[in-house]
């Protein structure tokens, strides 16, 4: 199955996923959050299950940690749920979806959720203190100027140069999107307490998974890495234990081990969901790794996201100028192009085979092999 167009709403996205969800025959489980959609709808993490209903193995799937990141990650899903067969799974084993995990950044196009928060620097923070990001600090002025206009990209970019020249790209990845916790009102922030979101779904994944011995986290996100390309982020050293095993069950080429790594693209990140999931699954190897599909340049994706922040905190969303800058920004995460999506859908198609197989330790039937 291949989608005809890709949903370009969270309800047409929840929609789809609890139709295709219907015809499997599964049952949808909605998790409402407080926070309301644009048109004061109820938002939901909509979460379903195929195959073992206490399974030893499992393979997790979240889409949309990033709100508006979430319109192909949902797709997939919805993909993904057409091709498993579930009475050819093996036993004792399922796939555990989480639909829009930060569904207000998905309705209201944003990639933090309703408190500002970036969901993915956000695990566990009640009892967490995470490290100080002094980088950040010292670029916040420019990234979130407090201004009385939409600020100018020549405002960031020459500071940024600067700053490149004189502490490198290692320093400005960390201090730009290696999370920080001082900030409420810029990006990357990781909160100062656990978000309803994150604790939806630490209870969701301990109550269904509980027991499992071995499990395996992909968690869908777009705007890092090649445009038209995929990344598979791992938070591990190259060459560790669980830089090997992906290796050999994934594309080789595509995996970026993030830790230790002076070629690495991305920061290492503190508070990732599908890393401290970990914590719920006290019995499981747990393994966690990030499904990112290449957009646009690293550089418009900072200045885009840089508008609609400003936008946020101090514009107007429904003026002419905030519209384009929330346009703007979300074609850098879902492009305005069916070509794209092709590739990417296509992309997903490959990378979550490959997990079902690995998660399920030996070939289950997909649809797409009959
Ligand atoms: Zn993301």
């Amino acid at each position: 199955m291949v989608l005809a167009s890709l949903p370009l709403t969270y309800d047409e996205c929840r929609a789809r996923f609890r139709w295709w969800c219907a015809k499997a025959g599964l049952e949808v489980e909605p998790h409402p959050i407080d926070a309301r959609g644009p048109e004061g709808q109820q938002l939901t993490i909509d979460v379903t299950q195929v195959g073992a209903t206490s399974p030893e193995r499992a393979l997790i799937v979240m889409s949309g940690v990033h709100g508006v990141e979430g319109y192909i990650g949902s797709a997939m899903q919805c993909e993904l749920i057409d091709r498993l067969v579930p009475q050819a799974l093996p036993d004792g084993f399922a796939v555990l979806l989480l639909h829009a995990v930060n569904p207000w950044g998905m309705a209201w196009w944003r990639r933090q959720n309703e408190s500002n928060v970036d969901l993915n620097r956000n695990w566990n923070r009640d009892h967490v203190t995470p490290p100080p990001n002094p980088g950040y600090d010292e670029l916040h002025p420019f990234l979130c100027p407090d201004s009385p206009e939409l600020p100018t990209p020549e405002s960031f970019l020459d500071r940024s140069r600067v700053l490149l020249e004189e502490r490198g790209m290692p320093w400005m990845q960390a201090a730009v999107s290696g999370g920080q916790y001082t900030h409420a009102d810029g990006l990357y922030f990781g909160g100062d307490r656990t978000e309803q979101s994150t604790r939806i779904v630490a209870s969701v994944v301990a109550e269904r998974l509980g027991a499992v011995g071995q499990s395996l986290c992909v968690d869908l996100h777009t705007g890092h890495g090649a445009p038209g390309t995929y990344t598979i982020l791992l938070d591990a050293p190259p060459g560790s234990e669980p830089h090997n095993w992906l290796s050999e069950r994934f594309d080789a080429d595509r995996i970026e081990a993030t830790v230790g790594n002076p070629h690495a693209t991305t920061a290492h990140k503190v508070g990732q969901i599908g890393h401290g999931l970990a914590d719920v699954l006290p019995e499981s190897v747990h393994r966690s790794i990030t499904l990112e599909l290449g957009t646009v340049s690293d550089t418009r994706m900072i200045l885009s996201g840089r508008s609609e922040n400003w936008v946020h905190h101090h514009g107007d969303r429904t003026a002419p100028a905030g519209v384009d800058a929330l346009w703007a920004n979300r074609r850098c995460y879902t492009p305005d192009d069916p070509a794209w999506a092709d590739h990417a859908l296509a992309h997903g198609r490959v990378v979550l085979d490959a997990a079902v197989r690995s998660a399920a330790g030996h070939e289950p039937l997909l649809a797409s092999d009959t």
